[in-house]
């Protein structure tokens, strides 16, 4: 089983979050909490790392994978054409459960586009992630932790053995949310669409914004 580093959810301790920081500024692979469930963790940029996502899921390289980023103004280094209403939805439920897809910038990896043109990301709602991101100032993948089409993972516990062995570092914050993962909107043209209903209601969104159908 590789290190596993505890963390507080409420009241990270500094050496620690220094600690994961320069691990995953490193290329390291990862677990580590959202405010929904577990997710597998690698540099947006590490391409060789990115690649292991695949591999440690048994994922299929035509399915591209999400990201979440330190904070809505990163979205100008993974997209260059976002429309006013994406921005709009963007500031108005992030940080929180909201995945939404992107045009990508041509010079995104295409593994994690998967070659769609797109990129799905989300500015996450979990205080301590978000204080990680920031420290490294980067991206990073947040696909949901669990060998794909398994089960949601609310704790290291529920965690399939085969992916904790996998990765190089286990950042464990106890319960997360569980519940429903992130709402999914494609929001590269208009109207824009719900792609997966999940923890964002999506009559609220709709209500905000009258683009989604
Ligand atoms: P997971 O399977 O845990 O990685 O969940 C992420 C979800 O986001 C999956 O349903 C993916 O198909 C979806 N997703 C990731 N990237 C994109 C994208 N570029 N366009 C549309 N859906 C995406
Ligand atoms: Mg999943």
């Amino acid at each position: 089983m590789p290190h596993i580093i505890k963390i507080d959810q409420q009241n990270p301790d500094k050496d620690t979050l220094d600690i994961i920081s320069k691990l995953i500024s490193k290329g390291k692979t990862f677990i580590y909490p959202t405010e929904t469930f577990y997710g597998i963790g690698a540099l947006y940029n590490d391409e060789t790392s990115v690649v292991k996502i695949f591999d440690i899921k048994g994922r299929d390289l035509i399915n591209p994978l999400p990201l979440i980023i330190p904070e809505i103004s990163f979205l100008q280094k993974i997209s260059a054409d976002i429309s006013t209403n994406a921005l709009k939805l963007a500031a108005q439920f992030w940080p929180g459960p909201l995945t939404l897809v992107f045009k990508a910038d041509d010079n995104l990896s295409h593994t994690i586009t998967a070659g769609t043109g797109t990129v799905a990301c989300r500015h996450s709602g979990l205080n301590v992630i978000n204080i990680i991101l920031k420290r490294i100032n980067s991206s990073i993948t947040s696909t949901s932790a669990n060998i794909s089409g398994r089960k949601n993972a609310s704790n290291i516990s529920k965690i399939d053995k085969k992916i904790l062995d996998s990765v190089d570092f286990i950042i464990d914050a106890g319960n997360t949310n569980g519940g429903l993962p992130s709402t999914i909107i494609d929001v590269s043209r208009e109207p824009f669409k719900i792609l997966r209903k999940g923890a964002i209601d999506s009559s609220l969104l709709v209500d905000y914004c009258s683009c989604i159908t």
